[in-house]
């Protein structure tokens, strides 16, 4: 359905509902609970570059960026990379390049137009192949299916916890009936959506299976990738954050006496940030 701009699409919000269902089993009442009450229906913007994921009442609407998602993507899979070899440490420094390569690119794509993003912020507006030639191709398509088994199913799961990790995060501002503020405010509502989130997730990854504990190792990195690549993109803007990753991370995934449930998030964080901020970007970004 056409929302009157070419670039806007309405469409049913069922295919996410699903993601959801799947990324929280034991969650499934609650969700049907939660959608019964909002009936959110999903907005897509084709065009849009910057970060876009939002939520607005009356009716429910998810906005959801294609771009950024495929940033997004990017961003999980390379992470995905990384976590799937730690054993990288100890091969030899080509096997290593040859193994991190399909991150490279994936990075190198997301972070470049990233930065051409906050290039047009100080009014320049440079294509990405005056910036570096070669720089504007196009991920070639068949980077995902370049990666291992391990790579591709790491990448997967921390992309499919990172969606719906947003998601909840929005459908959390519409269930506590945020409004618009700014400030000090502003930060308590993003901690309370981003709380609501993790708590879903972490609460409806069933530790009945071995495949759904596992999921509990995913989830908080899923999670972390999300404010980390906000802030990757801050950061290049030059915009000083009142909330950066670890911190707006901290509270979601950790409180006393759950760090061992939820994992080391300052480990998480600093691992993450590493893999993201050492993109080997050409000359740096830094
Ligand atoms: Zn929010």
């Amino acid at each position: 359905m056409e929302d009157g701009n070419s670039t806007l699409q309405l469409f049913s919000f069922d295919p996410l509902a699903k993601l959801l269902r799947q990324a929280a089993p034991r969650k499934a009442a609650d969700l049907d609970a939660i959608l019964s009450r909002l009936q959110p229906i999903c907005e897509l913007d084709r065009q849009s570059d910057r970060i876009l994921f939002q939520a607005r009442p009356s009716p429910c609407t998810i906005r959801i960026g294609i771009e950024c998602t495929r940033r997004l993507q990017a961003h999980t899979y390379a992470a995905g990379i990384f976590f799937s070899t730690p054993e990288c440490l100890e091969m030899g420094i080509e096997e290593c390049r040859k193994l991190y390569a399909p991150a490279d690119h994936l990075l190198n794509w997301a972070v470049s137009r990233e930065l051409q993003q906050s290039l047009k912020h100080g009014g320049m507006d440079d294509s990405l192949d005056d910036l570096l030639a070669g720089l504007g191709k196009e991920l070639p398509v068949d980077i995902l299916s370049s990666l291992n088994d391990t790579q591709r199913l790491f990448g997967y799961c921390l992309f499919r916890f990172a969606i719906a990790f947003i998601l909840l995060h929005e459908l959390a501002h519409q269930e506590y009936r945020h409004t618009f503020c700014e400030g000090y405010w502003s930060i308590q509502q993003e901690n309370d959506s981003d709380r609501f989130a993790a708590d879903w997730l972490l609460e409806g990854a069933s530790r009945s299976t071995k495949a759904l504990q596992s999921n509990r190792c995913y989830i908080p990195v899923g999670i972390a990738v999300c404010p980390l690549v906000a802030d990757n993109l801050q950061y290049l803007l030059g915009a000083s954050s009142d909330q950066d990753a670890s911190r707006r991370i901290q509270p979601a995934i950790s409180d006393p006496g759950t760090h061992s449930r939820r994992g080391r998030p300052a480990e998480i964080v600093d691992g993450l940030g590493n893999s993201c901020k050492a993109a080997t970007f050409p000359h740096g970004y830094r």
